[in-house]
């Protein structure tokens, strides 16, 4: 009987700094990161899945897992974040992931760690206001991974709207020379943005949930009907997600897309994007208008 040969992909596992430094390309024309936190989903996959084809078939995927203790504030859901890392590591060996950079905390930040990088100007509304400090850990955590892995490219998330903004102009304003590549938003099937928190959602929270993305898409339907009023666009989302007694709003807020800044008046560019509570449970999403 002929015998076939089966193809058993392999990651890469890398959990030291020095390692990670150290790793050859073997060859790879192109490197393409995605930074996650773990506890993968479908959208963490159809990043892996983007930066896959941005690598071509000569070129390599890397993806890190870092629970970032410098972008929780204290009281925060540092300790009680998803680690599945048995999990994650068979989903990233499923998607061709070439290299997996999972660092402790340790590895990351020496006890006398005392430089960060700070972005100043988008920083400043939406989660930026909500969770101070936070964007300072992001940026100073991806800046690291950027100098380790130094990849030619790097895939984020549209969910993370301000995230991606900020990594683009912390790019830009210090000349790192990587492309940022954003992806649109995973969803499930009754609209909610996958995410590595909807897993504790309890059975009721979770039904409610879809609320949010309800909520910016009747948004979307009032700007597509013409109308210009933020103040009228964000009543009538914001009673959307009053509907749900589940829900408790920290902000839902028209930006300019490129500013982050409120606007009273739909523009050209415009998002809009809401942070809610259900529970202990935050949860964001946002569209564009
Ligand atoms: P996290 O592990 O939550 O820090 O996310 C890692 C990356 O995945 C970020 O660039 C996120 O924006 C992105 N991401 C998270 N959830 C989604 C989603 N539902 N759709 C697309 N990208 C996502």
């Amino acid at each position: 009987m002929e015998s076939r040969c089966a193809i058993i992909a392999t990651v890469h596992v890398v959990q030291t700094v020095a390692a990670a430094i150290a790793l050859a390309r073997n060859g790879a024309e192109r490197r393409i990161l995605v930074p996650t936190m773990g506890a993968l989903h479908r959208g963490h996959l159809e990043l892996i899945r983007i930066a896959r084809t941005a690598a071509g078939k000569e070129g390599e995927v890397a993806v890190s897992i870092f629970v970032n203790p410098l972008q929780f504030a204290a009281g925060g859901d540092f300790e009680k974040y998803p680690r599945p890392e048995t999990g994650d590591e068979e989903l990233c060996r499923g998607a061709g992931v070439d290299i997996l950079f999972r660092p402790s905390a340790d590895e990351m930040y020496t006890n006398d760690f005392s430089v960060a990088v700070e972005e100043n100007s988008l920083s400043s509304t939406l989660e930026g206001k909500s969770r101070p400090g936070h964007f300072r850990g992001v940026c100073t955590v991806v800046a690291k991974l950027f100098h380790v892995l130094a990849p030619d490219a790097a895939v984020f998330g549209e969910k993370d709207f301000q995230q991606l903004a900020i990594i683009r102009r912390m790019v830009r304003d210090l000349n790192f020379r990587i492309e940022i590549i954003g992806a649109p938003t995973v969803r499930e099937t009754d609209g909610l943005a996958c995410s590595s928190r909807n897993q504790y959602l309890s059975p009721t929270e979770r039904q409610q949930a879809p609320v949010l993305r309800a909520a910016l898409l009747e948004a979307a339907r009032l700007a597509g009907g013409g109308e210009r009023s933020a103040a009228a666009i964000i009543d009538a989302a914001r009673k959307i997600i009053n509907g749900s007694p589940l829900a408790r709003i920290d902000y839902l807020e028209l930006v300019n897309a490129e500013t982050l800044a409120p606007i009273e008046a739909l523009e050209e560019n415009s998002l809009i994007a809401v942070a809610a509570f259900f529970g202990q449970t935050r949860l964001i999403d946002n569209i564009r208008l």
